[in-house]
Order: structure tokens, then sequence, then C-alpha cells
């Protein structure tokens, strides 16, 4: 089989990673090798968001400067995949003529016959088709790419909730959840190439197989938990309304279960909440926070928030501000609210001014900046357990005592924080280093979105449960 080069631009969430490796993967078994220069490509496919609207301009800017590459290599296949290709669908064939496929969210496995198609024939194709089968979207299971020691895993598509500003259920589909066997199955050839975490992805995490009768999420994540050779388990999203006590519950007794939650909160205020459809209150997510710091004393908590919803007064935007103050979020992903298509919020009143959302981001944004570094600080002399991702690619400019040039390395703690370290000569020859490796690392300095440590290899005398505590060194 020839060697054909393929280039995917991956824009967006952690789904839309998932997905591009899952298109890798199809398009390996028609001989398509990725490479990381668009200009050597034969086959460019752009994976795309349409959360907000920056993500969906970022997406047509990038396909523009393509149609200069298309009019050098008249041979070149360009491809548009993911929540724009489902949301414009045959518009974006108007819009840049030089476009081979437009292929929406369910079609990924699609994908290898509709190239097969345009190789031979070179014809347009679009295929937005929002099927329901889950069976026909079966993840293609192999390994793709070089050995990392996390990976995503989707475990439900679609959404049916309907937040009024989100686009996530038009553009892709209802809620459909895959069955325990097939998950578990692709976790398992995961482990065997060395992967040692996992991040569960779906909309809402919480409806787990509920549509469909299948196992609860809590039981599915005990299941994952008894993988052997699997260290950690993550997840994301939960949403607020449907996290249970069984779930909050699998944080006292999975061992693997990092003790981290994103719980997007979008809003303090109950006015605000229950015009973006929700469907819970301040008060009930303040419980549920309360309970999983009751199950989990150090549980590693981080949220989205939406400023300027349409409505959203000063006073609606003073009660997110004291509710971040109450919870003292581990950290937060802020955004300012964007129009989209088809959500039901496009069409109501009281737009607020763009100057306004800024303000109001720059706010909350500073208030989260002081809280985490706060909380970070505090980890300072601690010892984290570390699953480390690798060797930073930064250049180093410093030196070691010995005179040696340091190799800096990276991971995550098993509430989620990064830490960064050098790996001095006694690491190094240990064999602890690399990827997919747990590593005592004593965090010395604290920054605001990172932390920095020196790893140790002699265990202190101070008792630890594995990866669930820090001690104090
Ligand atoms: N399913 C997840 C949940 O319910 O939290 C959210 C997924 S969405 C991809 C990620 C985040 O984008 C949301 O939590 C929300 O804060 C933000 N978002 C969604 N639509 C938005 C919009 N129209 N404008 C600004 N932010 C938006
Ligand atoms: Fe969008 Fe709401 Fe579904 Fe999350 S739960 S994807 S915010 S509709």
């Amino acid at each position: 089989m020839n060697v054909k080069y393929l280039y995917i631009n991956t824009i967006g969430c952690q789904m839309n990673v998932y997905d591009s490796e899952q298109m890798a993967g199809h398009l390996a078994l028609l001989g398509y090798q990725q490479t990381a220069f668009p200009e050597a490509a034969d086959l460019i496919i752009v994976n795309t968001c349409t959360i907000r609207e920056k993500a969906e301009q970022k997406a047509y800017s990038f396909l523009g400067r393509l149609a200069r590459l298309k009019r050098k290599k008249k041979s070149l296949i360009i491809g548009i995949g993911g929540c724009v290709a489902q949301q414009d669908g045959k518009q974006i064939l108007k819009r840049l003529p030089f476009v081979d496929i437009v292929f929406g969210t369910r079609a990924i496995h699609r994908l290898p016959d509709w190239i097969r198609q345009i190789e031979k024939k070179r014809c347009q194709i679009v295929d937005v088709e929002l099927t329901e089968e889950v069976r026909a979207d079966e993840p293609i299971i192999g390994w793709q790419g070089e050995t990392q020691s996390s990976r995503f895993v989707t475990i439900m598509r679609g959404c049916d909730n309907y937040c009024a500003y989100c686009v996530v259920p038009f553009v892709r589909g209802r809620e459909i959840s895959r069955p325990p066997e097939s998950i578990i199955k692709e976790i398992r050839s995961l482990v065997s190439h060395g992967v040692r975490e996992v991040t569960l992805l779906g909309q809402n995490v919480n409806s787990y197989g509920k549509k469909e009768g299948l196992c609860s999420f809590a039981e599915l994540l005990a299941r994952i938990d008894g993988i052997e050779d699997l260290l950690r388990i993550r997840f994301t999203t939960s949403h607020p309304k449907d996290l249970d006590a069984d779930l909050i519950g699998s944080y006292r007794h999975l061992k693997k279960l990092c003790r981290h939650i994103h719980l997007p909160v979008q809003s303090g205020s109950n006015q605000v909440l229950k015009q973006m459809n929700r469907k819970y209150s301040r008060e009930l997510y303040l419980d549920k926070v309360s309970k999983l710091r009751d199950t989990s004393s150090n549980i590693a908590i981080t949220s989205d928030i939406i400023v300027g919803f349409p409505g959203e007064t000063d006073a609606d935007f003073d009660a997110t501000l004291n509710l971040v103050k109450q919870v003292q979020y581990d950290g937060l992903f802020a955004f300012k609210y964007s129009d989209r298509p088809n959500a039901p919020a496009v069409h109501y009143p009281d737009k607020v001014s763009e100057s306004r959302k800024n303000e109001r981001l720059q706010i909350l944004l500073a208030m989260q900046d002081a809280i985490t570094r706060k909380k970070n600080q505090a980890l300072v002399g601690s010892i984290q357990e570390v699953l480390t991702d690798g060797l930073s690619k930064k250049e180093i400019s410093s030196k070691l005592a010995d005179g040696r040039q340091p190799l800096q390395a990276t991971g995550r703690t098993f509430t989620n924080k990064i830490v960064n370290f050098y790996l001095d000569a006694q690491v190094e020859s240990s064999g602890d280093i690399g990827t997919g490796n747990l590593l005592d690392v004593r965090i010395e300095k604290a920054f605001a979105h990172s932390l920095w440590g020196k790893p140790v290899l002699a265990q202190p005398t101070a008792k630890r449960v594995k990866g669930v505590d820090s001690y104090a060194a």
C-alpha cells in the first residue's frame, strides 16, 4: 500500500481529540500516516467546534487558508468534520468550493468509504446524518500514535439536556451510551499499549446507560477500577442535577478514581440558572459540593461559568462571585456568553453588552486566580504522587549542580494539578521516569496554573494512603 499523508487540525473539546484519534485510526487502514505539516499532506481534515462563535471563526479561517494549498496540489483532499460540519452541512461547499468532504459528528466510521470514493472519482460528499445507532459507531480499537500515559475514551455521545445557551444537542444529536463491554475492551487495549490513565467522556456522564438500560455510571466506574495495570480514572462532565449518592460514594471506595470532579455550575444566580434551563438551584449545587467534600476531604473541584447570559444583572453576577468565593474551586473555565444558532437563548431579550461581559470575565478570573494560587500554595512542602506524562519539550537554560543539562518532566497529581520537575541523575537512573509512571514529588513552588517540585525516592516514614492523600514532608 502506498504511504499517504494525513494532517488533522483539531479544534475544541476532548471529544474532538478522541474523534480525531478515531479518524486517524480509520484512515490508517487506507494507508494514511499522520504528518505534522499541512504542506506535506495528501489529505487534510479540520475537526471543528462551534460551542462559541470564536471557535467557529477559527475553523473557517484555517479552512480559508487551505485554498492556496489546494491550488498548488490539485490531488489534495480537504475534509471538514465535527460540529461546524454538522451545523452548516452543504452550505460549506458554497462558501468553500474547494472542500471535498463535509462529514458530521456521527459519520466518522463512514469516513474511509467516502475518502476511497473521492480518491477514485474526485467527487464532493456531504454526510451529516445524525444516526442513532451506537453499534455502527463503535470505535476503532487499536493503537494510533505515540505512547501517552493518559487517553480519552468516549463512553456516550450527544446530549438530551438542551441548556438554553448550548448548541451541543443540535450538532451532536440525542444522547447514546456505549455498552460497558465495548468500553472495557477499548480501555484494556489502551492499557496493553502503556496507557495508565483514562478520562471517560460524555456530556453528562451521570445519565450513562439510563436510556439503554445498561449499568449505572457508578457501576461502570467500579468495573473499570478492576482493570489490571490501569492506575487512574478520570471523567468529565458531570451535570450537577444528576450527580447522585452512588457516584459521590465512588470517591470513597474506588482506589483509582482521581479525587477531582469537574462540576460546571454556569451561574450562581437562581434566576439565571432557571433561564439557562439547568434544572438545579444554587442551593442544590452547594449541597452536592458539601456532600462531595464530606466524602473526600481533599477532592479538587473545578467548574465552568458563563458570564453575560442574556438578562444577567449586576446582582446575578454578584451571586456568581459569591458562589465562587464560597466553593473555593481548584480551577475554573469562564466564558463570555456567545449566541449560538438553534440554541433558544439566541432569542432571549436583554443581551449583555460585550464591554460588560469583558468586565465581568476579568473580575471573575481575577477572583479565581487568587483562590487557585492560595490552594496551590497550600501544597508547598507536601509530597504528591504524580503520574508522569513524559519529558517536557521545553528548552532549559539552567544547568544542574554537576554541570549537566537537566531534563524537565511533567505530570499530574491525583487531584489533577500539573507538576513540573527536573529529573536529577538519581531519579533518572532509578527508572522511575518517562511516561506513565507514578513518582513521588515534593512540591517546592506554586504558580497560578501549575506546581514545581523535586522527585523524592526514599519513602518518608509518614503513613500515606496511596494516591489519595498527600503527606507533609
Ligand atoms: N456538557 C457540559 C456541561 O453540561 O457542563 C458542557 C459541555 S460544553 C462543551 C463546555 C462549556 O462551554 C459549558 O459548560 C459552558 O460553560 C460553555 N458554553 C456552552 N455554550 C456556550 C455559549 N453559547 N456561550 C458561552 N459558553 C458556552
Ligand atoms: Fe450543552 Fe447542557 Fe448538554 Fe452540557 S448538558 S452539552 S451544556 S446542553
